[in-house]
C-alpha cells in the first residue's frame, strides 16, 4: 500500500514521552505511514518568534495537510499566542470532535453509560483575541458569531451524527442573555436541523446544559456549541468519562486536519516517564480513520481496549481493587504492542 505522508510534533512537557509511545505503536501496527518531524512551541517561542511556530514549519505542514500534534507549553507572560489557536485560525481548522467515552467497568467512571461527542466552533467566538483596555478601569474582548461559521460546524455535526450511526444533537448556547450573537447560533441551528428529519435536534442553555453534562452524560449523543463553551464542557466530559488523559481530538478543515490529545504539557509529571499516552493514541486513531486507514485504525483500538480490559493501566486511571498493574508509560505501551 502506498504510504502517506503526515507531519508530526513532539511538543514540550509529556509531549516527547508520549509522541514516542505512539510512534511506536503506530510502526508496530505496520500503519502506511512517513512522517516530517517539524519543531514548534516552548524552544521555538524562546528564540523570540512569537506564534512558537517558525517559517519553514508551515511549509511541511501545508504540504503533508495531517499534522499529529503533541501538546506545547504556552510561556506565562505576555507576548506569546497560543500556538493552537494560531494553527486552527490559520488552518481554517473550523471544527472541532471530541468523544469523550466511559471505558467502566476496566476505567473508573462516575458515569459508566457516558458515551457523547463534543463538536466545537474553532474559529470564532471569543477566541480572536481581540481585546482592549477601553478605559482606565474598563476592559473589553469582541466576540464573533458569523453565519457561515455557525453553518458550518451545525451542519458538520449532523453530518458527523449520521456518519456514526448516532441519534441526537444537542445544541448549547446563552441566548437568553446574548440575543444576537447565541441568538444567530441558534437559529441557524433550527434552520439547518430540519434537514436531518432523522435526527433529533435539540437545544439548551448551556448552564442548565452543563448541568446535564454533568450529572446524566448518558442522556446526551452529540453537542455542538460555539468555541468557549465547547472548551469548557470538553474538558469537563473527559475527566468524568475517566481522565483528561484519554481523550483525543480532531480539529478538521476543508484542506487540513490536525490530530491532538486534549490534554496540555503537564509539566508537573514531564520526564518521570508516568503519563498516560492515550489520549494521543486516541487522537492517532482519528487520524488514521481520517486517511482512511479504518483498518489499522481498529486494530490500534482494539489492542489498546485490551490492555485496558487487562487492567494494565498508568498512575492517572490506576484504581486499588479495579486495576492489576500499574504502569508507566512505556510498559504500557509495550503491551498495547504485544496485544
Ligand atoms: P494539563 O492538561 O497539562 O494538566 C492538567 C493535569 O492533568 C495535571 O495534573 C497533569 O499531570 C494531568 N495530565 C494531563 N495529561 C496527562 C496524561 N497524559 N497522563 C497523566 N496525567 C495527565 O493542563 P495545565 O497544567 O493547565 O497546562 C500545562 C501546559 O499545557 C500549559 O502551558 C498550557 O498552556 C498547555 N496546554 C496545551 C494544550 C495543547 O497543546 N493542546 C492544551 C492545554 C494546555
Amino acid at each position: 500500500m502506498e504510504k502517506k505522508r503526515i507531519t508530526v510534533t513532539f511538543g514540550d512537557g509529556i509531549g516527547p514521552e508520549i509522541m514516542r509511545a505512539v510512534l511506536r505503536i503506530l510502526q508496530a501496527a505496520q500503519a502506511p505511514l512517513e512522517w516530517d518531524v517539524i519543531e514548534i512551541g516552548e524552544a521555538v517561542y524562546r528564540r523570540g518568534i512569537s506564534s512558537g511556530i517558525p517559517a519553514e514549519a508551515w511549509d511541511v505542514i501545508r504540504a503533508n495537510r495531517v499534522l499529529l500534534k503533541a501538546p506545547v507549553t504556552t510561556p506565562q507572560g505576555g507576548g506569546y499566542k497560543s500556538i493552537n489557536v494560531t494553527l486552527r485560525k490559520t488552518l481554517g481548522l473550523f471544527a472541532n470532535v471530541r468523544p469523550c467515552k466511559a471505558y467502566s467497568p476496566f476505567v473508573a467512571s462516575a458515569h459508566p453509560l457516558m458515551d457523547l461527542v463534543i463538536i466545537r466552533e474553532n474559529e470564532e467566538d471569543l477566541y480572536g483575541g481581540i481585546e482592549h483596555q477601553q478605559t482606565v478601569e474598563m476592559t473589553q474582548v469582541l466576540k464573533l458569531i458569523s453565519h457561515p461559521g455557525t453553518e458550518s460546524i451545525v451542519r458538520y455535526a449532523f453530518e458527523y451524527a449520521r456518519a456514526y450511526g448516532r441519534r441526537k444533537v444537542t445544541c448549547m448556547t446563552k441566548d437568553n442573555i446574548m440575543k444576537i450573537t447565541d441568538g444567530l447560533f441558534h437559529r441557524i441551528f433550527n434552520t439547518v436541523a430540519q434537514e436531518y428529519p432523522d435526527i433529533q435536534a435539540e437545544h439548551q442553555i448551556v448552564d442548565i446544559g452543563a448541568a446535564r453534562v454533568a450529572a446524566q452524560p448518558e442522556t446526551l449523543d452529540v453537542i455542538v456549541t460555539p468555541n468557549l463553551y465547547g472548551d469548557i464542557l470538553s474538558d469537563v466530559a473527559a475527566q468524568l468519562a475517566g481522565s483528561v488523559g484519554l481523550a483525543g481530538s480532531s480539529n478538521i478543515g476543508r484542506e487540513m486536519a490536525m490530530f491532538e490529545a486534549i490534554h496540555g504539557s503537564a509539566p508537573d509529571i514531564a520526564g518521570k516517564g508516568i503519563a498516560n499516552p492515550s489520549g494521543l493514541l486516541q487522537a492517532a486513531v482519528q487520524m488514521l480513520v481520517h486517511l482512511g486507514l479504518g483498518e489499522t485504525a481498529q486494530r490500534i483500538e482494539n489492542a489498546w481496549l485490551c490492555t485496558l480490559e487487562d487492567g494494565i493501566h498508568t498512575a492517572d486511571i490506576y484504581r486499588e481493587g479495579l486495576s492489576l498493574k500499574r504502569v508507566g508509560t512505556e510498559e504500557f505501551t509495550d503491551a498495547i504492542i504485544e496485544r
